[in-house]
Parts: structure tokens; C-alpha cells; sequence
């Protein structure tokens, strides 16, 4: 399979493939909100006790999908602005938020798939799963036209997939048989490094037995793992209908929830960055208090701590206290405001840069440090061409952020800024520090909006003309 763009950035801080358990929260802080999800459909009172497993919330706008409490506790709703803490935190026996005797009711009107489907929703597995084009929620009920799994995780400092799968390899294998069921004659596509390593070749021997999983060996370059890239690569279209994208925690949920009927509450988060003493994965469950994870592995005192990884996180907001239900991974780097002298051209000995003009491109591939500090003001666009180099999409960020500059809308449509797959690496290479990555999101956004209220618009009128031709019909009759 060939691919286009991409580009690996070597930075120090990478978590090593332990796993860590963390010590039992005395308390726990649940974000109501994550990247895709607003639970707004509280489920408890204030001072409820509940168990492990139960729903606290339901996101009403993404298919009811579960905010499960990770242990039994008591809720306090007016705690903590945007959480719902649950206090008196103990690890007692969980349980699924479904009887046997409503999963039977299911059964029988929807058939064995859909009975799964709601199993998979309602223990909390869905969440996992993402639509490839969108990367929205898919519709649990829906029918995908294919399925890819992947195994990978390539942006710098989130959760490695190797990580994920010690010791639950057969966890895994069954997790992929439970999906198998869910389909008809749909592919599933199971995305691996092209390397030949032991755990690599182990997987590939534990799965070569499968007729209906089709092995896509890629290169280890970000992001060749971005599902949206795969689908397009694989030939599949979104007017095709939606394609379920996973990765391995989706994959060990769907086993979990499948083979034991019991709740996924808990998962394996990456710490790294250089702001971490010693970057590695943690065992936790959603909730798990922020200031803990900081006190263990955060040495210095001003880091900024980002959700998710280098490129892609979102900087986490001061009033956050837990884990969210959606988190892959914490980044932490040290908060440095000043600049750097020349440090937009990234000269000298220890900066990596993607230009090989200066003195580091004699060097053997090393790992740099990196910081939150500024290195150089923004400039206009140099016309170096970095940015559609390395674009995954085929697509060019600097004639894109020109014509946004000119306000010219309709030339944006035309550049096809909807092929962004938002992986940040034009404004990660850009040397004029050009934030072309945000510019390409909001480019889009707005792009859809108004699509939108085209849409509405027609709607309205469809409905308007429906409705006089009802009254002159009516009014015909009555004459
Ligand atoms: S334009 Fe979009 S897809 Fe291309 S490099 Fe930038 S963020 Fe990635
Ligand atoms: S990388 Fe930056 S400076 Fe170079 S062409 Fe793209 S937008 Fe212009």
C-alpha cells in the first residue's frame, strides 16, 4: 500500500511499553464532557450510592452512549463544576447496567447482532468505536461496509498498541471473532507495523487463521494510522456508508463486554513527554483524579498537560480534575514563555528540523527535547512547500491558508480543505509558524455550517410548498 506525505518527529519522552497500575482513588472526578461526548443526560441524584457499572449520565446526541461509574461510591452532582464526583470510592463487585431478562426482550425483537449491539453500548465498548470518515460515534445499529482495526498508534506519546495487547493477545483474537459476528460479509481490515518483530509475528501467526480478517501491513510513519487515510487508501468511499474504525482497547472492550457481560470502566492511558519523570502507561479508570497522576509522575512545577498526544491533544483546561472518559494519553511539557534566539530557522546542533540545512542534518536521527517555548513569531508564508510535503491528504495547506486570507470561500471548497485529516503535521513543519492546522479545522467548520443552513433552508422551503399545495387542494374541495 502506497501512501503520500507523512513524517516521524523524534522527540525525547517517549512511554516505554510498561504498564503501571496506579493506587485506588479515595475519590473520583467525571468529566461530563470528552472530545465527542456531552453527558448531559444525568442519570443519579445527588447522594445516590451506586455500584460499579451503573450509568451516572447518557450522552442523548450520541446514541445514549454511557458514562459508567468506574466503582461503587456515592454521587455528589454540585461538587465540581462540569463533573460528577462520586465519593467514598470502593472496589467492590461491578455489574452491568442491563438485565439478562431486557437483553432477552432485545434478543427476540432485534435478533441475536442487535443484541450484542446494545450489550456493546450500554457496558460502555461503543465508545471505542468511531465512524472512519467522520470520526464521529457510528450508529451502533447501523451496517458498516467494512471494518479496520488497528493495532497502531503512531503520534508521538499517546498509547501504544503493544502496550495494550501484553499478556491479552487471546482477549484480542476473541474480540475480533465477537466484531466477525456482528457482520454479514463485511471485510475487516486489521492494520500492522511492517516489521518483523517477535510480538508483531505472534499476532500475525495468532490471526492467520481468520479468512474474514485482511492483514494491511504499513509503514511506521505518522499518520499512516489515521482511519480516515486508510479508508481512502483501501478504496472505500463515505457515500458507500459509514466504515467502523477501532483500535486494540476497542477491540479488549468488545471481548469484555461480549465474553463476561461485564462493564469496560477501566483502561491503559500513556504518560509522556519531558515534563514526565519517567513516561510510560497507567492503568485507570475514567475520573481518576489529575492532581494523583502529577504528584507520581510530573517532576517540574510549570508543565502544560494535554489530553491526547503532541499533535493532536487539546490542552487541558485548569478547572479539569479527572481522567476523561475518552482519554488516550496525558502529554506533559515544561511551560517556557521565552523565546529563542533564531529560533524560528531551528539552527544549531540539537534542534531537529525538517529543512536539512543546518547543522543537525549531520547528525544520526536523535530525539530532541521538547518544550512549550515560542521559537519565533509568526511570518508570512515562504512558499517552502514543507506543508504539502508532508500532507497525508494530497492537499496544499499554504494555497488554502492564502485563499483564506483573501476570504475566498468558495476557492477553499475547490482546494478540498474536506480531505484534512487534521493531523497537525503541516503546522508542525511549517517554518513561518504558521498555524495551518487550526486555520484548516475552522475552514471547515464553517464550510459545513453553511452547507447546513442550505440544507435547512431547502427543508423549509420543501416544507412551505408541501403545505400550500395541502391548502389549495383543500381549497378545491371545498369549492
Ligand atoms: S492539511 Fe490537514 S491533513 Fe494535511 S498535513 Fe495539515 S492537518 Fe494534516
Ligand atoms: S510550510 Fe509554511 S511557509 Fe512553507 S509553504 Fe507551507 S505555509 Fe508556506
Amino acid at each position: 500500500m502506497k501512501f503520500r506525505g507523512g513524517y516521524n518527529i523524534h522527540l525525547k519522552g517517549k512511554p516505554d511499553g510498561a504498564v503501571k497500575v496506579m493506587p485506588e482513588p479515595a475519590i473520583l472526578h467525571l468529566p461530563l464532557s470528552s472530545e465527542r461526548f456531552t453527558f448531559s443526560d444525568i442519570q443519579v441524584q445527588d447522594g445516590q450510592k451506586v455500584h460499579a457499572g451503573d450509568a451516572l449520565a447518557k450522552d442523548p446526541d450520541n446514541h445514549g452512549v454511557p458514562l459508567l461509574a468506574p466503582r461503587a461510591g456515592t454521587v455528589r452532582l454540585k461538587v465540581a463544576e462540569n463533573h460528577i464526583v462520586l465519593e467514598d470510592v470502593a472496589q467492590l463487585e461491578e455489574r452491568a447496567d442491563i438485565t439478562e431478562a431486557q437483553l432477552l426482550h432485545v434478543e427476540k425483537q432485534m435478533g441475536v447482532s442487535g443484541k450484542k449491539r446494545i450489550q456493546l453500548l450500554s457496558l460502555g465498548a461503543w465508545q471505542f468505536f468511531y465512524d472512519a470518515f467522520t470520526g464521529a460515534l457510528p450508529d451502533p445499529l447501523g451496517t458498516p461496509q467494512a471494518v479496520i482495526v488497528s493495532t497502531l498508534s503512531l503520534e508521538p506519546y499517546l498509547t501504544r498498541g503493544d502496550a495494550q495487547l501484553q499478556k491479552r493477545l487471546l482477549n484480542f483474537t476473541r474480540g475480533l471473532e465477537h466484531l466477525q459476528s456482528l457482520l454479514e460479509y463485511q471485510p475487516i481490515y486489521l492494520v500492522m507495523p511492517d516489521i518483523t518483530s517477535e510480538f508483531a509475528t505472534l499476532v500475525r501467526n495468532q490471526i492467520r487463521g481468520y479468512a474474514w480478517a485482511k492483514m494491511l501491513e504499513i509503514p511506521l510513519t505518522y499518520p499512516y494510522d489515521n482511519f480516515a487515510i486508510l479508508a481512502r487508501k483501501l478504496g472505500l468511499r463515505s457515500h458507500g456508508g459509514p466504515v467502523w474504525a477501532v483500535r486494540t482497547e476497542g477491540v479488549l472492550a468488545a471481548d469484555r463486554a461480549l465474553t463476561l457481560t461485564k462493564p469496560c470502566t477501566v483502561r491503559i492511558i500513556s504518560i509522556g513527554g519531558i515534563g514526565v519523570n519517567a513516561p510510560t502507561h497507567l492503568k485507570v479508570m475514567p475520573g481518576y483524579p489529575l492532581k494523583t497522576i502529577k504528584e507520581h509522575y510530573v517532576s517540574e512545577p510549570a508543565v502544560r498537560v494535554i489530553s491526547g498526544g503532541i499533535l493532536t491533544g487539546e490542552t487541558l483546561a485548569d478547572g479539569a480534575l479527572g481522567i476523561d472518559t475518552e482519554c488516550r494519553g496525558i502529554t506533559v511539557l515544561p511551560e517556557l514563555q521565552e523565546r529563542e534566539f533564531l529560533g524560528f530557522i531551528r539552527p544549531g546542533w540539537n534542534r531537529r528540523c525538517y529543512s536539512p540545512s543546518y547543522l543537525s542534518a549531520l547528525r544520526m536521527p536523535f530525539s530532541e527535547r521538547l518544550t512549550t517555548a515560542l521559537r519565533g513569531e509568526g511570518r508570512p508564508c515562504v512558499a517552502c512547500n514543507y506543508c504539502e510535503e508532508v500532507c497525508p491528504a494530497g492537499i496544499m495547506p499554504y494555497l488554502i491558508h492564502k485563499y483564506l486570507y483573501a476570504d475566498l470561500i468558495e476557492e477553499v471548497e475547490q482546494a478540498r480543505v474536506d480531505l484534512c485529516v487534521e493531523c497537525g503535521l503541516c503546522s508542525y513543519v511549517c517554518p513561518s509558524k504558521i498555524d495551518l492546522q487550526t486555520q484548516l479545522i475552522d475552514a471547515k467548520a464553517l464550510i459545513e455550517k453553511e452547507k447546513e443552513e442550505i440544507r435547512q433552508e431547502q427543508l423549509r422551503q420543501e416544507e412551505a410548498r408541501k403545505q400550500e399545495e395541502a391548502r389549495k387542494q383543500s381549497e378545491e374541495k371545498t369549492e
